[in-house]
Parts: structure tokens; sequence; C-alpha cells
């Protein structure tokens, strides 16, 4: 395919970028800054700030061309906003909060165990440069546990992303823990996204557990 990946200098971008590219992609990279013909991609990979996505696909979408967002802190109108153009645009329009395997099954393990054990709070703990709190990642879980579940973000060196799913009743509590140890982890669920990415319906469609 040919993929349009916008944030190509990032901490995700520098990785994705080659794996892309390796699996055979033809990939065009973006940085912030740079203008360049999005007509005939046939993707556009987003992995940028919270403040240059929406912009981005809009362009994107504006050009015919689906998006694939992992940039997270995007809010819920912008992206309603994108449903609805990519619906008047007849495109599909992929979000995930988290393209690692791993988290996907946290979060499915999370929203499973808060059936039997409502008390439950989220600590989520990321690199220090992350700019948005909480992680998408931990609000998604949290919605998928239902209740009001409390967040607690940690922004340290050191960290890339990690979150601890604490499920507590008398006498007894469960962890459930996922750890991202190289941004490698994103690759296969970016790779999955656009390989179903021409199946899925016009408008938005969110999160890795739809392709799985
Ligand atoms: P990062 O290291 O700050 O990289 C973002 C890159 O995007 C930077 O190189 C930045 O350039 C560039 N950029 C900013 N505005 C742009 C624009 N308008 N067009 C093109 N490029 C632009 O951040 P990161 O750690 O790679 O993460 C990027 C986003 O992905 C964050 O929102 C993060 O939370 C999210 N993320 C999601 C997942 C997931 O699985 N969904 C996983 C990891 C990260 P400058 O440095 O010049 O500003």
């Amino acid at each position: 395919m040919k993929v349009v990946l916008f944030g190509r200098d990032g901490k995700v971008g520098s990785v994705l970028g080659p794996r892309l590219r390796e699996a055979g992609h033809d990939v065009t990279g973006v940085e912030l800054g740079e203008d360049v013909d999005l007509s005939g991609h046939d993707a556009a990979v987003d992995f940028t700030a919270p403040t240059a996505v929406v912009g981005n696909v809009t362009r994107a979408l504006d050009a015919g061309v689906p998006g694939v967002i992992g940039t997270t802190g995007v809010d819920g109108s912008d992206l309603a906003e994108l449903d609805r153009l990519a619906r008047e645009r007849g495109l599909p329009c992929f979000v995930a909060p988290n393209f690692a395997i791993g988290a996907v099954l946290m979060m499915r393990f999370a929203e499973e165990a808060a059936r039997f054990m409502p008390h439950a709070e989220v600590i989520e703990l990321h690199h220090e440069t992350k700019v948005d709190a909480p992680s998408g990642t931990a609000k998604a879980t949290a919605a998928r546990m239902g209740g009001e579940i409390p967040i607690h973000s940690v922004r340290l060196p050191g960290l890339i992303a990690h979150q601890e799913v604490i499920l507590g009743a008398d006498g007894q509590y469960l962890t459930i823990r996922h750890d991202t140890t190289s941004r490698e982890a994103f690759v296969p669920g970016v790779l999955l996204a656009l390989e179903r990415l021409g199946g899925l319906p016009p408008g938005l469609t969110v999160g890795l557990d739809a392709l799985l």
C-alpha cells in the first residue's frame, strides 16, 4: 500500500516507518511543517500529537485517503467530527488507543474481572514527554470496566507505556499488568489495521478488538 506516515521522526514513527517498508509498504513520512501531496495514497497513519492529528486526518480524508490513528488525547467531539467527515467521504478511519496486543488483552481481562470485582483502580505509567493524561488506554479500560474507576497517571523518564489494573475484594486483590518494553509492540497492530482497512465500513472504527 502507499502509506502516508504523519509523525515520521517521532518515538513511534521512527520505529514504525522502517517496519512498514520491510512489510512491503511504500511509505511517505511527514513531519511537522512539511507539506506533501496526499492524493493517490491508500492510507494515512498518524502518530503525532493531539493538536496535530485532527488537521492531518482531515486533510487525508479530504484527499480521499482513509485514516489509521494512533495518536491519543483527541477529545470526543473531534473524533465525532472525523467520524462525520469519513462517513460523508465514504471512507474508513480506524482509531486505537493502543496497538499492542498485550494491552488489548489487558483491557479485555480487566473488563471480565470487573464483572466479579467491581472495586478497581487503574495506574498508568508513561515516559515523561507524553502530553496527555490520563492515557487513552487507561480511559478506554475504565470505560470498558464501567462505573467510576479512578485513574492515576505517572510520568517518568525511563518508562515507555505501562498499565496496572488493581481489583480488590474482601481478603484478596487481583493485579492485571501490561508493560511495553519497546515501541516494536505497536507495529503488528498497525500492520493489521492497514491490512483490514479496506474492509471496514465508512466512518470511525475504534479499537484493535474490532479487528481481532
Ligand atoms: P513524539 O515522539 O512526540 O512524536 C510525535 C512526532 O510527530 C514528532 O516527531 C512531532 O514533531 C511530529 N508532529 C507533530 N505535529 C505534526 C504534524 N502536524 N504533522 C506531522 N508530524 C507532526 O510522540 P510519540 O511517542 O511517537 O507518540 C505520538 C502519539 O502516539 C502520541 O499521541 C502518543 O500518545 C501516541 N501513541 C499511541 C500508541 C497507540 O498504540 N495507539 C502507542 C504509542 C504512542 P515535533 O517533534 O517537531 O513536534
